[in-house]
C-alpha cells in the first residue's frame, strides 16, 4: 500500500536484537562483569548456520569421546505449580533440541517435591503447553515415583556415616550457617550414631513427629565457602497430600537431594538447567558420587529474561490470584498459553529460542526479538482482510444508492496461493477515524477536506464536506468517488499519497477487539527495590478494548483461530471470548515496534 506519511506498508520488519546486561548482584554468580554490545542491529544467521553453542558443544564433544556409547539423554524437569512461560521455552527447546540434534531421547519428568505448591491442573497444562510447541518426550516421568527409591538412598547415606536426623528448629539450623568469612556450627546432633538416626527417620517416615521436628541433613562441611555444602537439609516432614502420592508420604525430599537422584535414575547424560543452579553443582555431585550412582551430569545456562514483563511462575500465579489479569492464558501473560491465545505461533516461539542462543551471561532480551519473529512468521502465513477498529461513516454521495459492487481483493501479497477474494462496496463505507482530519498540519496526507485518497482495492475518493452534531462532533463525512479509478489506480495518471483501509458499512460484521500493550511500565523489572510492590510496576494500558469494530465479512471465517493481518493495523486472531454475532479478535502483534519509533 502506498501511504506518504508512513501509516501504511508494514509487512518488512527490521530485525534487530538488543540484549542489555541485567546488572542483578549475586551472591552465587558472578555474573554482570561482561557487557554485550546494547544496540546490535544485526540479520541473526539462522540457528542451523551457527557454530554450536556451548551447551551443545559440551554435548558433541562427549558424543566425539563415546562417553557412555554415545548416548544423549536430556530431560525438562517442571515443577507443576504453575503454567509454563516463555523462558521455559528457551529450556523445552534445547533440552528436546538437543536430544533431536544428537540421537538421544528427552523426558518430561515433573519436579513434583514439594507437594503445597503443585496441582493436576498444572500438570496438564504443561503437558499440553509442551505439546503445543511441537515436542514429543520419550519418558514421562514424576520425581514422586521415585520416592521410595530416594527414601532408600538416604537410609544408605546414614549407613555411610554420612547424613544425620537434626532435631533443632529451622531458626536454630539457620543461625548456625555462618557466614561467608565465618564458618557455620555442627548441630549438636550432628554425630549422633547412624542406629539412632536410622531409627529416627524411620519414624519420621511413619508420621511419628510433627512438621518441623526433625529433618535429614547430609554431614559435609560447614566451614565450605558454598553455603549448599553446609550440612544441606535433605528431607523434610510435611504432612501435607501430595497429587500423585496422596498421604503415602509425610517427609519430603529437597529439591536438591531429589532433583540429581531422579536425573541418575533416568541416566540423564546431560542435565542442564539455568545458571542460579551452579552452586549447587557441588551437591549435586556429592550425592550421585556417594551413593555411586550413575553419573549425571549437570550444565548451566543463562535464563531467559524479557524485557517489560515477568518471568516466574510465583509472580504470575500473583497476577492471577490478585485478578490483575483474567488468568493463566490472558493474553498479556508471557505464559505459553497466554502466547498461544495471543496468536503466537509454536513456529515463532522456536525461532525466537532458537535466535536469541545459549549463552552463560544472564541478559535481558528485548521484548522486540520475539514480536520480530512472531512477525515474519505471520507475515507469510497470515491473509490480509480489512476491519476498521474506530469507525467513522464515509458516504459517497455520486454512488448508486442501490449498488453493489464486488471487489477483487489479493489475500497475501507473499504467499501466491493464498490466492484473492471479494471484498462488497457501496455507498456508504467505515474508515478509521485517524485517518481523516478536517484540519490537517502539513504532511498528513489521509483524508481531509478537498484531499483525495485511495481506498485500498477499491476507488480515490475526495472528501468534500463534513456533517457535524450539536457539539460540533464529526458524525459523518461526505465524499465522492472517481469510477475510473476502480482497481486504485487512475487512467489519468494522477497519484493519491496514502492508501486508506475500509469496509462497506451495509456488509461489514461487527466484533470487539482487544488491543495490548507491555504488561510493565519498566523495562527491566529485576531494577524494583526490594520491599516495594513489583506489582506497583504493571502497566494500567496494557489493554485497550474497542468495541465498535467493524470487519470486512469474510473475516468470520477466521473465527477458527487462523492469523490475519488487518491491514495496516497488525496480525490478529479471534478469541474464545466470542459470542454468537459478536467475534474478539486480539492483536497479536503490530505491523511495527511503535515503542522503538516512540523512544527515538
Ligand atoms: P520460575 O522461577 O518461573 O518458577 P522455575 O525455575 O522455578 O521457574 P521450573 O518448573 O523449576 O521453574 O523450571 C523447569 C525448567 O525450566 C528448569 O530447568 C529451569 O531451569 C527452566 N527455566 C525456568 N525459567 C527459565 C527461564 N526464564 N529461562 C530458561 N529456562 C528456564
Ligand atoms: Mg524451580
Amino acid at each position: 500500500m502506498g501511504g506518504g506519511d508512513g501509516t501504511s506498508k508494514g509487512d518488512t520488519v527490521p530485525r534487530f536484537q538488543r540484549i542489555a546486561m541485567l546488572r542483578r548482584s549475586s551472591e552465587i554468580l558472578n555474573v554482570g562483569g561482561t557487557v554485550m554490545s546494547a544496540a546490535e542491529p544485526n540479520h541473526a544467521p539462522a540457528p542451523a548456520e551457527r557454530p554450536l553453542d556451548f551447551i551443545r558443544q559440551i554435548v558433541a564433544d562427549a558424543v566425539a569421546a563415546g562417553q557412555h556409547g554415545g548416548r544423549v539423554q536430556t530431560r525438562f524437569p517442571p515443577e507443576p505449580n504453575g503454567y509454563l512461560h516463555i523462558g521455559h521455552a528457551k529450556s523445552i527447546c534445547l533440552n528436546f533440541g538437543i536430544a533431536k540434534e544428537f540421537g538421544g531421547k528427552c523426558n518430561l519428568r515433573f519436579d513434583d517435591t514439594n507437594p503445597t505448591t503443585e496441582e493436576t491442573e498444572y500438570v496438564e497444562s504443561i503437558q499440553d503447553d509442551v505439546r503445543w510447541l511441537g515436542f514429543q518426550w520419550d519418558g514421562l516421568f514424576y520425581a514422586s515415583d521415585y520416592f521410595e527409591q530416594l527414601y532408600l538412598w538416604a537410609e544408605k547415606l546414614i549407613e555411610l556415616g554420612l547424613a544425620y536426623v537434626d532435631s533443632q528448629t529451622s531458626e536454630e539450623i539457620s543461625q548456625q550457617r555462618g557466614t561467608p568469612q565465618i564458618p557455620g556450627t555442627h548441630s549438636p546432633f550432628r554425630d549422633r550414631s547412624v542406629a539412632e538416626n536410622l531409627d529416627l527417620f524411620r519414624r519420621m517416615r511413619k508420621g511419628e513427629f510433627p512438621d518441623g521436628a526433625h529433618v535429614l541433613r547430609a554431614k559435609i562441611d560447614m566451614a565450605s565457602p558454598n553455603f549448599l555444602l553446609r550440612d544441606p537439609l535433605l528431607y523434610r516432614i510435611k504432612k501435607a497430600h501430595h497429587h500423585r502420592t496422596g498421604d503415602t508420604w509425610c517427609i519430603y525430599p529437597m529439591y536438591d537431594y531429589a532433583h540429581g537422584q531422579s536425573d541418575s535414575i533416568e541416566q540423564v547424560t546431560h542435565s542442564v538447567c539455568t545458571l542460579e543452579f551452579d552452586a549447587h553443582r557441588p551437591l549435586y555431585d556429592w550425592c550421585i558420587e556417594k551413593l555411586g550412582i550413575f553419573p549425571s551430569r549437570q550444565h548451566e545456562f543463562a535464563r531467559l529474561n524479557l524485557t517489560y514483563t515477568v518471568m516466574s511462575k510465583r509472580k504470575l500465579l500473583e497476577l492471577v490470584q490478585a485478578k490483575l489479569v483474567s488468568g493463566w492464558d490472558d493474553p498479556r501473560m508471557p505464559t505459553i498459553c497466554g502466547l498461544r491465545r495471543r496468536g503466537y505461533t509454536p513456529e515463532a516461539i522456536r525461532a525466537f529460542c532458537g535466535e536469541i542462543g545459549i549463552t552463560k551471561y544472564n541478559g535481558l532480551t528485548d521484548m522486540v526479538v520475539l514480536e520480530n519473529a512472531l512477525r515474519s512468521d505471520l507475515n507469510k502465513k497470515a491473509e490480509r482482510r480489512m476491519a476498521v477498529l474506530k469507525p467513522i461513516k464515509v458516504v459517497i454521495e455520486n454512488y448508486d444508492a442501490d449498488l453493489t459492487e464486488q471487489l477483487d481483493a489479493v489475500n497475501n501479497p507473499e504467499d501466491a496461493e493464498a490466492g484473492t477474494r471479494q471484498v462488497p462496496f457501496s455507498r456508504e463505507i467505515y474508515i478509521e477515524q485517524d485517518d481523516f482530519m478536517e484540519e490537517p498540519p502539513k504532511g498528513y496526507f489521509r483524508l481531509s477536506p478537498g484531499k483525495e485518497v485511495r481506498l485500498r482495492w477499491a476507488y480515490f475518493i475526495k472528501c468534500t464536506s463534513v456533517v457535524k452534531d450539536e457539539a460540533g462532533q464529526i458524525t459523518e463525512i461526505r465524499a465522492t468517488y472517481d469510477p475510473a479509478t476502480r482497481g486504485g489506480d487512475s487512467p489519468d495518471g494522477r497519484k493519491v499519497k496514502a492508501t486508506i483501509h475500509w469496509v462497506s458499512a451495509n456488509h461489514s460484521i461487527p466484533a470487539e477487539v482487544r488491543l495490548y500493550d507491555h504488561l510493565c511500565k519498566i523495562e527491566d523489572l529485576s531494577q524494583v527495590p526490594d520491599g516495594e510492590d513489583w506489582k506497583n510496576q504493571l502497566n494500567p494500558a496494557s489493554l485497550t478494548v474497542l468495541s465498535e469494530a467493524q470487519l470486512e465479512p469474510s473475516l468470520s471465517t477466521f473465527a477458527d483461530g487462523r492469523p490475519v493481518q488487518f491491514e495496516r493495523l497488525g496480525y490478529f486472531v479471534a478469541d474464545k471470548d466470542a459470542e454468537p454475532g459478536k467475534l474478539v479478535f486480539n492483536r497479536s502483534v503490530t505491523l511495527k515496534d511503535a515503542w522503538a519509533k516512540a523512544k527515538k
